[in-house]
């Protein structure tokens, strides 16, 4: 780990603590992607209060590096110089803003190995999960790179012939971006590209756990040309960013991805000064598998969508909603797979379920399945903390789940499957609409009529059919009910960082 430690300024006073000791990977072709320092109002720092925050290895809790704890005077001046950088930004062709996040996209890519290892390092997730995170986050750079040469204004038909009418769409103004630890490269891109497309400046706060990837992503933007002070990273503490950024008038959206919990505390914050927000928040994703379902699709599909990220993702299925008549046979093929689920570090070659992000993570899951296992489930495979140790956790199968168990209300974010039992298509419908949040929903039908039933009576703003796997830069990502509004990808993800200005011409004469 000696090339780690002196790419990011480790060694120096301000980073080194006592129980520091150097981890051995990963080791970077390109050591000046690991920075340690803030990125704000147009250059790297240091907080002036000298304060950081540990980022930790989850495999084993090693430190990585430290970064700064911004105070909320700080994060001010970042949103000033935003406004400033924004100024000349906005004024850009598009073109020239396209080609800028082009070449950002092209050397996401060029550096995928570096980027994969540095998401790994901080979050845990295996390698090969790490790469596909690095590529799914470039291609929401590649796609906004193509839509900045789209943003068409409109003219609509007056009322009198005297006048004409013409819709402008205009960058809504400097925005702010919170974003989770589950995708920390993804997250940023989803957000800071369409913003940056749109001709916005826009500060992120990177989660604490994972600020390493973010950091990474905004030195490559700089290399791709982007001019200083437009994309800052503002690392520390939650709450001293997030209230700087909802209190300050110069920020005019706040993009939120996180918890329901936090995203509607910040709702009430930006009411002050009525920012615009996009909030992607929490799920609990029912995956139904009817009857006349391709079995062993339906099964490829949940692993797919249940296992990514140790169970740690908004999408992840938390409710199996399994017909009575196929339980058995579905069961059983679900048991043979998940058995099959190699545990352990992320950077171990041919591992596929990498350590929970932390302990309360571990002890959240282990409740849950106490609380099943004493409502009547059956654990059929794991249940318990996986013998590597550390927060890794074995990769669960539970039977006889009912909706009073608290792991049908609330979000497991673990490596748990749950299945519950269903008589007919009307109550599959009735238990998967059975939750406040309304973000994903999937299911398994061969029947054609069945499916766009089905699709129409879920309540979620995404809806997978006979697929387990629904993400892409070009598909409107986004929630209904508590899992919130706005949407990310696709050109409705543009639609979010602009601003329609209607100008009336009149006098124009008969
Ligand atoms: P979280 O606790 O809500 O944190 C998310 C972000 O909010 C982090 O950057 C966190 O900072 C910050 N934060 C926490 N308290 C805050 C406050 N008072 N003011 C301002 N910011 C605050 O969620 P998480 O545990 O990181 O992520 C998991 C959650 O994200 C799950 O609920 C998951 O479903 C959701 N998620 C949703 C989507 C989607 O697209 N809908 C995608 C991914 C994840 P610190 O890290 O410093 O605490």
């Amino acid at each position: 780990m000696e090339v780690f430690r002196r790419a990011s300024g480790i060694h120096s006073p301000r980073q080194v603590t006592e129980d520091y000791s150097p981890p051995m990977q990963p080791l970077l072709k390109d050591q000046s992607l690991l920075k340690t320092q803030a990125y704000a109002a147009g250059h790297w720092c240091d907080a002036r209060s000298g304060k950081v925050l540990e980022v930790r290895d989850p495999a084993d809790g090693q430190l990585l590096g430290s970064v700064p704890s911004l105070c909320a005077e700080e994060v001010e001046e970042a949103i000033l110089a935003a406004h400033r950088a924004m100024a000349l930004w906005k004024k850009e062709p598009a073109g020239f803003r396209s080609k800028i996040l082009r070449r950002w996209f092209d050397l996401i890519i060029e550096h995928t190995d570096d980027l994969a290892a540095i998401l790994t390092a901080e979050q845990g997730k295996p390698l090969a999960e790490a790469r596909g995170e690095i590529s799914y986050a470039g291609s929401f750079v590649e796609w906004f790179a193509a839509e900045a040469n789209r943003i068409d204004g409109e003219i609509i038909s007056a009322p009198s012939a005297d006048r004409r009418i013409l819709v402008l769409k205009e960058p809504v103004g400097v925005c702010a971006a919170i974003t989770p630890w589950n995708f920390p490269s993804a997250m940023v891109t989803r957000k800071v590209a369409p913003a940056l497309a749109a001709g916005c400046a826009i500060l992120v706060k990177p989660a604490s756990r994972t600020p390493l990837s973010p950091l990474a992503l905004a030195i490559l933007a700089l290399r791709a040309g982007l001019p200083e002070g437009l994309f800052s990273i503002i690392t520390g503490e939650a709450s001293v960013i997030g209230s700087a950024f909802t209190k300050s008038p110069e920020v005019r959206k706040l993009s939120f991805t996180g918890s329901t919990e936090i995203g509607k505390s910040l709702i009430r914050d930006c009411a002050g000064t009525v920012k615009r927000v996009t909030m992607e928040l929490g799920g609990n994703a029912p995956f139904i598998v009817f009857a006349d379902a391709d079995l062993e699709a339906a099964i490829e599909g949940v692993m797919t969508s249940k296992f990514r990220g140790s169970g740690q993702t908004c999408i992840c299925p938390n409710r199996i909603l399994v017909d009575a008549r196929v339980e058995e046979r579905f069961t059983e093929l679900l048991a043979t797979a998940i058995r099959k689920l190699s545990v352990g570090p992320g950077t171990m070659q041919g591992v596929m379920q990498g350590p929970l992000i932390d302990h309360s993570a571990l002890k959240h899951v282990e409740n849950l399945i106490d609380d099943a296992v004493t409502k009547g489930a059956k654990v059929l495979v794991g249940g318990k903390r996986h013998p590597l140790g550390g927060t890794f956790f074995e990769p669960t199968l539970l039977t006889g789940c009912t909706p009073f168990m608290q792991l049908a209300r609330c979000e497991i974010f673990g490596p748990i499957a749950p299945i519950f039992t269903f008589k007919n298509e009307e109550e599959a419908i009735i238990l998967a609409n059975a939750t406040e949040y309304g973000l994903a929903g999937y299911f398994y039908s061969r029947d054609l009529a069945r499916v766009w039933r089905v699709a129409e009576a879920l309540e979620c703003g995404m809806v997978g059919v006979n697929t387990g796997f629904i993400s892409n830069a070009a598909s409107p990502f986004g929630g209904i009910k508590e899992s919130g509004y706005g949407r990310e990808g696709s050109h409705h993800g543009l639609n979010d960082y602009l601003a329609l200005k209607y100008l009336c011409v009149a006098g124009l004469g008969s």
